[in-house]
């Protein structure tokens, strides 16, 4: 059994990864690009190899590399994080056939769960609803696809089947559906060489909800209550929070359940997501993530169960130490997603932060690398912390929330804390259970008019 484990990862999430490891007395390897040298995870891990330069598909997308750093260097796992190779079934299978634990699902259950169209097939089977759509990749004739397009009904969604929100496009009306088709198809293709794409209604005011799952070796598989995740812009996740707002728990339960059991017809094992947009009432189906997420935390505050640490358990062919029935959801928790970025136009904000005071406080949790005299680079994703509450009432943790976001520093680069702090105190959020189209109409409605110099 591994006492090693090499992280092919960077940023908030390396170190997360590092400190799980360190909890269960293993240790660690940073695995990391030429850009990366100086990240806080990098010094404490008990060794340090460098992978390639700054660009990513050339270091953190670098299968053999990767592969050939861990044996280097004795790991006898790979944790991937989330993002980069993390849901990629040949880097799951490659790290195996180096005889070589990979912390996450088998190939085989990435396969099956990360390509949307085949998920879908499979929840489809294992009674789990999801949004009408076609059934499978898109035909080429064109007759064929309106005739499926006319079926679902308009407005539609074009999606990629690879993942990962790119080329996602919205059509009204038929006129426009042979255009956004093909475009999506060569974005697709090029995004992640893939050019299968598929249709699905558009559902107008859903809400974005979550179930995280974790399951063992030894055929047992529990859910970890959901997250509600709808503020969103251009499809990315903002902020995050637990429990759902307004859901009543016998539905979410009658959820967790059927994906709890999904997992042990697909045979998947470690941590995963399913994401449903709920609409009416009703959950559809509509991706899952086979890894870790950023927003887990929420859920680690509520639940008290340590995600990342039971994920490497599972890895190492322990059973799961907790029932279903031991599983309380306590409290409420918020996470605020904070980018180096302008609040205002969005551009991103690299640079050198001159001062970083992080928040604290009774119920706050801050997950992050930077540190003072840090240089954020430009090669990467702008997340550069997350910040959580956690209260016994929603009230409580978005009352913290608002405390930590005017307590949070970090002088020398823009975030988007203004943004959330906003946020905290619109009447929308305050009410709870908005869709995922809350944020764009706020801004749209001009909430962030008149604020920043930088607001074109
Ligand atoms: P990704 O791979 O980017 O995670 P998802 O399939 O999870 O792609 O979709 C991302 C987001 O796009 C969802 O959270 C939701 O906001 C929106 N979305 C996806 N499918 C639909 C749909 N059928 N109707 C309305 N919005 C959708």
């Amino acid at each position: 059994m591994f006492d090693t484990v090499l992280i092919a990862n960077r940023g908030e999430i390396a170190l997360r990864i590092l400190r799980a490891c360190r909890d269960l007395g293993l240790k660690t390897v940073a695995a990391h690009s030429d850009a990366d040298a100086s990240l806080r995870h990098v010094a404490l891990a008990d060794r340090a190899i460098c992978i390639g330069p700054a660009t990513a598909t050339e270091s953190y997308l670098n299968i053999a590399e990767i592969i050939a750093a861990a044996q280097l260097t004795g790991a006898g796992a790979i944790h991937p994080g989330y993002g980069f190779l993390s849901e990629n079934a040949a880097f799951a299978e490659a790290v195996e056939n180096a005889g070589l634990a990979f912390i996450g699902p088998s190939a085989a259950a990435i396969r099956t769960m990360g390509d949307k169209v085949s998920a879908k097939r499979t929840m489809i089977a294992a009674g789990v609803p999801c949004v009408a759509g076609s059934e499978g990749a898109l035909p080429q004739d064109e007759q064929e696809v309106r005739a499926i397009a006319e079926a679902i009904g308009y407005p539609v969604i074009v999606k990629a089947a690879g993942g990962g929100g790119r080329g996602m496009r919205i059509v009204r009306e038929q006129h426009a559906l042979m255009e956004a088709v093909s475009m999506a198809v060569k974005e697709a293709d090029r995004a992640f060489g893939n050019p299968h794409v598929y249709l699905e209604k558009f559902l107008e005011h859903p809400r974005h909800i979550e179930t995280q799952i974790l399951a063992d070796k030894h055929g047992k598989a529990v859910w970890l209550g959901e997250r509600d995740c709808s503020m969103q812009r251009r499809h990315q996740k903002i902020i995050e929070e637990a429990p759902a707002p307004g859901i009543a728990r016998e539905a979410i339960a009658e959820i967790g359940e059927l994906c709890a059991r999904a997992c042990l017809t697909i045979g998947y094992t470690g941590a995963g997501t399913f994401e449903f947009l709920y609409e009416d009432g009703r959950f559809s189906f509509i991706e899952m993530n086979t890894r870790v997420q950023v927003e887990h935390p929420v859920t680690e505050l509520v639940t008290g169960i340590d995600i990342v640490r039971e994920q490497i358990r599972i890895a190492r062919g322990e059973p799961l130490s907790f029932s279903q029935e031991d599983i309380r959801i306590q409290g409420h928790a918020v996470e605020c997603r904070i980018n180096a970025e302008d609040p205002y136009s969005f551009r991103p904000h690299p640079g050198r932060v001159e001062r970083w005071t992080p928040p604290g406080g009774p119920g706050i949790r801050v997950e992050s690398h930077l540190y003072s005299g840090y240089t954020v680079p430009p090669h990467y994703d702008s997340l550069v912390a997350k910040l959580l509450a956690h209260g016994a009432t929603r009230a409580e943790a978005i009352g913290r929330m608002s405390g930590a976001l005017g307590e949070m520093e970090a002088v020398g680069i823009a975030t988007n804390a203004p943004l959330h702090g906003l946020l905290m105190e619109e009447p929308g959020f305050a009410a709870g259970g908005f869709d995922i189209h809350h944020l764009e109409r706020l801004i749209e409605g001009g909430l962030l008019e008149g604020r920043g110099g930088d607001d074109d």
